[in-house]
This record gives structure tokens, sequence and C-alpha cells, in this order.
């Protein structure tokens, strides 16, 4: 019971509820070193994972049959970064792409056009990528850098700026929460002068939104657990060990900052707190601009688009769901773990994602050159 409750507070997915009470079984009945324990947890784990597979199964697996339905038509690239085209470090300021990996982005984007969406700033994701070739949506896809020679677009020019980059070549910006900017700059100085007091708090400047990572906070046992339920376990002996990081009092506080602009909300990602505009705009609307601005629209009876997206956050989800809305593309979420999602295939790290880049490369130079 206790573990449930703390699984509810902690929005654990059942595949971890199940691991933490085969922990916490473990340690009650000094299984500690039994082996056939481990091995059992460890074919539970692979039996969740390859049932979960059936129903997203591996895009490197589905390769011939993701290219033979895109045969003929013009596939669209979009990527993530965090997560997909790098690994999750514990400093988010380096996370670097490897040098294969750009290779890979690169050869793909000679043959499809190419977008990164993230939730880093669009500068940020650049100074990573270091790709010109590539088109590039920062801030969730609140910055998108959008082609230089856009169609008419069902968005009027509103909020879109002509710009021209340090080699004079012109491209076009997209900012729907421009005015948002001055309030986004005072909270950031509000959050970093009260998330000081707690160690291991990193804010970072996103520019139309701010993630507050917590991924150094110190760890604590119990601090979530009401003394009730600390008693109850204590009376029925159970070893329960559940990590509870000291990210509650920061999330209080953020949330206690938060209150004073009410235009912005929080989400939560990977030992993150994401904080943005509470506008109608997400990975997914980034996707469907993009695309516009490609010359590719979803009601043109000529749309011969056929998008890809490959992404392992919350966020990109929304992305997702306008795939499967459209009828056309293929989602591939990037997870080890099973996981609730729209995505219609997986790939599990990061390694996956560069070898199923260097295919599509490969496919498309022996297709058609
Ligand atoms: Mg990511």
């Amino acid at each position: 019971m206790i573990l449930l409750i703390i699984s509810i507070n902690r929005r654990f997915s059942l595949f971890t509820t199940l691991n933490i009470y085969l922990f916490v079984y473990l340690l009650n009945h000094n299984y500690r070193y039994n082996i056939h324990i481990c091995i059992g947890v460890l074919i539970i784990n692979l039996l969740m994972y390859s049932s979960w597979c059936r129903e997203h199964p591996s895009a490197l697996s589905s390769f011939r049959e993701i290219m033979n339905a895109a045969r003929g038509k013009s596939i669209v690239v979009f990527l993530d970064y965090d997560g997909t085209l790098s690994p999750i470090v514990s400093d988010p300021d380096r996370a670097f792409m490897s040098n294969p990996m750009r290779s890979a982005v690169q050869e793909v984007s000679r043959h499809f056009p190419t977008a990164i969406i993230s939730g880093r700033s669009r500068n940020k994701v650049y100074e990573f990528v270091k790709l010109k070739e590539v088109l590039y949506a920062g801030s969730h896809g609140m910055d998108i850098m959008g082609p230089p020679q856009q169609a008419n677009t069902s968005y009027g020019g509103k909020y879109e700026t002509r710009t021209l980059d340090e080699n004079d070549q012109e491209f076009v910006t997209f900012q729907p929460a421009q005015e948002f900017l001055p309030q986004i700059e005072k909270m950031l100085k509000k959050l970093e002068k009260k998330t000081g007091e707690i160690d291991g708090v990193m804010i970072e400047d996103n520019r139309f939104c701010i993630s507050v990572h917590y991924r150094h906070v110190k760890e604590q046992v119990y601090d979530a657990i009401s003394p009730i339920c600390r008693q109850i376990s204590t009376q029925l002996t159970l070893n329960v060990c559940v990590f509870v990081q000291d990210y509650q009092k920061l999330e209080k506080l953020v949330e206690r900052i938060l209150k004073e602009y009410p235009k912005f909300h929080m989400t939560r990602g990977k030992k993150v707190l994401e904080i943005r505009p509470s506008i109608k705009w997400n990975k997914g609307h980034a996707l469907e601009y993009l695309l516009e601005t490609l010359g590719f629209t979803s009601s043109s009876d000529n749309d011969d688009a056929v998008p890809l997206y490959i992404g392992d956050d919350k966020t990109d989800e929304d992305a997702f769901n306008v795939l499967k809305s459209r009828g056309a593309g293929f989602p591939i979420i990037v997870t080890s773990k099973p996981r609730q999602t729209a995505a219609s295939y997986s790939l599990r790290d990061p390694s996956e994602v560069l070898s199923f880049l260097i295919r599509m490369a490969r496919w498309k130079s022996a297709h058609y050159c």
C-alpha cells in the first residue's frame, strides 16, 4: 500500500513500480545475493519490454517496411536533441553529440529536409550540432528558424521576422511567444536567486522557456512519506528504501514563484522542471509549421510528405500525436523501457538512432543515385 501511495505521488510507471516492489521484496526476504531472484527480475523486465515492443516495434527491424511505405514520397526528418542525438548526461551543458552522429545527421540532411526540435534554446542546439544544412526549432518549438524561401503559409507572417545569419544568408524566424520575453527574464532572475539555497539546482535559460534541472539535488530518504506511513512501515518491519529527492522543496518553491506568473505553467521532464508560456504551441505545432514552410500542407491533395519524427521526451508526444492525426508519417520513440506513447515504432537509445540514420542515408543513396 505504501509503495502504491509513493508510486502515485511520484508518478512512477507500472514498470518502475513493479521494479521497486521486487527490489523491496528482495531486501525483506534477505535474497539480496540470490542470483536466481536477480535473474528472475531481469527476465520479467525483458518480458515486459518485449511485450511492449510488439505494439511499438523496433524502427530498425521495421526499416524496410517504413522505407517501402515512403517510397516515391518526400520524407521529412524531425529529430529531438537530448536523449535522441546525444546521451542524457549529468551536466546539461556537456550534452555533446558524437562526431559519427553529426556525420549521420549531415548525411541524412543531404537527402531529406531535416529539422531538430528541442526544448533547449535554438542557439544552444546549434552550438551542439553545428550543421548549417539543418533547420532548428528551440524552446519546444517556440523559436523556429525556418527555410529562407518560404512557401505562402497559413500563418500570414505573424510572429515571423526575416533575418540574416553571419554569412549574410537570409532565414526566417518564427517566435509565437515573443510577448512573454520580459516576464521570462524577470522569472529567470527570481528563480536563480530563490533556488540558490538548494544545492545542486541548475537553471537553464532556454530563451522562451526555463529549465530547472535537479539531477544533482541531494537525495533524502522518507521526505515525501507522511509520519503515519513511516510508522506503519516500521510496524510492518518493511525495509522500504525509497529515495525521494529533496526536489519536493524545489518543486514547491518553483510552484510558489509560478503563482506570480499566471500566464505560465510547469511540466516535468527527465530530472527537470520546465516552465513555459501557456500558449497553444508545442513541438507538434512546430512540426506542422515547418512542414508548411517547406511546402507541404496537410490539406493539400498533392501532399506527398512523409514526416518521420524521432524523440525520447514527453514533449515529443505532441509531435507523435500530430503524425497520428495526419494519418501519415512515422513517430518513433527512443526508450529502453516500456512507456505510454503515441509513437508507432521504437529505438532503444541514441546508438540505435545513429544506426537508423545511417541506414536512411544509405537507402536513399542506393535507390536514387
Ligand atoms: Mg529529448
